[in-house]
């Protein structure tokens, strides 16, 4: 189980992903763009989640 803070990388926001490492990825990558109107590749975000488990 994954868990994604968007606090974390330097946000000040509440937005947490988590479940299945792709689907929080995902949900994480759509939340970057929409949001906070940054591109995040799925690749970049993968080597996160890679990094912290
Ligand atoms: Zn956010």
């Amino acid at each position: 189980m994954t868990n994604l803070k968007c606090s974390d990388y330097g946000f000040e926001c509440d937005f947490v992903a988590s479940g299945e490492p792709k689907k929080a990825a995902k949900q994480f990558g759509q939340h970057y763009e929409s949001v906070h109107g940054i591109e995040y590749s799925f690749e970049a975000i993968e080597q996160i989640i890679l990094r912290k488990s």
